[in-house]
């Protein structure tokens, strides 16, 4: 199948690295050309950075997940100033805050958020964020860099009027398989209040399996069954999501429209 769509977040670092092969494959087989791999900490910003190179489909970001921010010490931060620079790393992230889990303390979050945000400023670089239960925090840090920023807020799970202030900071909102959720109105509303070319499509593989895969370990393949109900809720063809919302993955992680190079 042709290349109709990309998945702009999986978590590949996750999976067996003999897995990944097949992963792809049944990706291509359902027209999901290209995924980009967001690192989350210590453990694999190097794995990230080298599916990159190993796998033509393949583009990562580079970041240290808010669950790790503690662990942003001066030697971390020489790594991933040093990560950022390989080839085939297209964004800082995943970086945000997430309070539900406080697995770091909020002010260690906060450190680390700003922190990488000034990374990705001075290596040009786009940001793919993360929140859960901070929006006011966040909504105020990226109120203070509006304009001069952009990037993705990843599985965006807000009120239609906090969807509406990230594009207007400059950014993109991210729709998971949250919008298949049976409990995903809130994300359906959010949705329909956006343009197409305000959205990025992901799964967040191997999380948020959209229906009727809930449950299982979700998959890049399955960003076609997210993508198809987006488009239900905006009443649009799913030809027209995939090249619009395709499109914005492409400007936003400048990857030419040749990327990935075997796409057929
Ligand atoms: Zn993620």
């Amino acid at each position: 199948m042709s290349c109709q769509i990309i998945d702009s977040h999986a978590h590949l670092t996750m999976f067996e690295p003999d897995e990944v092969p097949d992963v792809l494959k049944r990706a291509r087989a359902a027209g999901v050309c290209g995924v980009i791999v967001p690192a989350t900490g210590a453990d694999d910003l190097d794995r990230a950075a080298e599916l990159a190179g190993a796998y033509p489909d393949i583009v990562a970001a580079a970041g240290i997940h808010p669950h790790e921010a503690s662990s942003l010490d001066d030697g971390l931060k020489a790594h991933l100033e040093q990560t950022v620079e390989r080839d085939g790393i297209v964004a800082v992230g995943e970086i945000g805050l997430d309070y539900h889990y406080m697995s770091s303390p909020r002010e260690d979050q906060l450190r680390a958020l700003e922190w990488q945000l000034d990374l990705a400023a001075s290596a040009d670089l786009p940001v793919i964020l993360h929140n859960r239960e901070s929006w006011g925090d966040m909504e105020r840090i990226l109120r203070s860099r509006a304009g001069r920023i952009r990037g993705v807020c990843h599985s965006f799970a807000e009120t239609p009027e906090a969807a509406r202030l990230v594009i207007e900071f400059g950014l993109k909102a991210g729709i998971s398989g949250m919008v298949t959720f049976n409990k995903g109105d809130n994300i359906r509303e959010m949705v329909r209040a956006l343009e197409l070319k305000d959205l990025l499509v992901e799964t967040d593989s191997p999380y948020l399996a959209p229906v009727p895969n809930r449950g299982k370990r979700n998959e890049p393949a399955y960003v076609v069954l997210t993508a198809q109900r987006i488009a239900g809720e905006l009443d649009v063809a799913f030809e027209e999501l995939a090249r619009q919302t395709t499109k914005n993955v492409r400007e936003l992680f400048g990857l030419g429209p040749g990327w990935p190079e075997t796409a057929a």
